[in-house]
């Protein structure tokens, strides 16, 4: 199979990574049939920086929503376990990931090869000095609006909210890895979200073999090498399995 021989072949292999691929480890995507905002759309409208900063509701509602999040109890799938093990086993993996639960790295990934586009929700920053907390310790205090131990300020999950802009040094390092991959993965993205799906352009006008996972299609499918709509918690270990074998 080309697509195997082109995996295998890889010495770096860039993996852009969307919610598709945590719904099998039970955390509901964003715009599928189940998602979150098309449950409730004006989440969407709700949750940008300047309302957070703003409204002590809109902070609530969002705490709220973290609280009983279905992630703190998430396992890695399958898939995320394929991509921990396809690294080092002849490719080296890096994995650009649109979602904040940290499942690749509990998987096995180290973390220095998980950049986090949209930040963590494992971690909680203040929002007007450095102090830097785990949401869970956080989550444990109860508060509805927790505020920061050492100077009282608003305290924010280290997530990028609408309205806020992506951490630049993170996304000139995604850059980096997709134009140095010589295959790149885009499973379980929408790809509708930038700048993060524009890495898949990165990658194609740098000569990589652009494969897409995913199971609705996509704004990039037409630039795609494959493109797969196949369940990813199965092909995805699929395809890592052939590539290693
Ligand atoms: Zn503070």
């Amino acid at each position: 199979m080309e697509l195997i021989d082109r995996i295998r072949g890889a010495r770096l292999i860039g993996v852009l990574t969307g919610a598709g691929i945590s719904t099998a480890s039970g955390i509901p995507d964003y715009r599928g049939p189940d998602g979150v905002w098309t449950r409730t759309p004006s989440a969407v409208n709700a949750f940008t920086l300047e309302n957070f900063m703003a409204d002590a509701e809109v902070r609530r509602e969002f705490w709220r929503s973290y609280t009983g999040h279905a992630a703190w109890r998430a396992e890695p799938n399958a898939a995320h376990r394929a991509l921990a093990e396809l690294d080092g086993s002849g490719a080296a993996v890096r994995v650009l990931t649109q979602n904040v639960d940290g499942l690749h790295q509990k998987a096995g990934l180290a973390a220095r090869k998980v950049l986090e586009l949209h930040g963590t929700m494992h971690t909680t920053r203040c929002t007007s000095c450095p102090v830097r907390l785990s949401t869970t310790e956080v989550l444990e205090r109860g508060e509805d609006d927790p505020r920061c131990p050492e100077c009282g300020g608003i305290l924010k999950l280290d997530v990028v909210l609408f309205g806020q802009t992506l951490d630049g040094e993170v996304l000139g390092r995604a850059r980096h890895v997709a134009a140095a991959s010589e295959v790149f993965l885009a499973i379980g993205s929408s790809l509708q979200v930038e700048p993060a799906a524009s890495l898949c352009t990165v990658a194609v006008r740098s000569g990589a073999t652009l494969v897409i996972v995913n199971r609705d299609p996509t704004p990039y499918d037409e630039d795609a090498d494959f493109v797969l709509r196949e369940d990813i918690e199965t092909v995805v270990p699929e395809l890592c399995a052939a590539a290693e074998g």
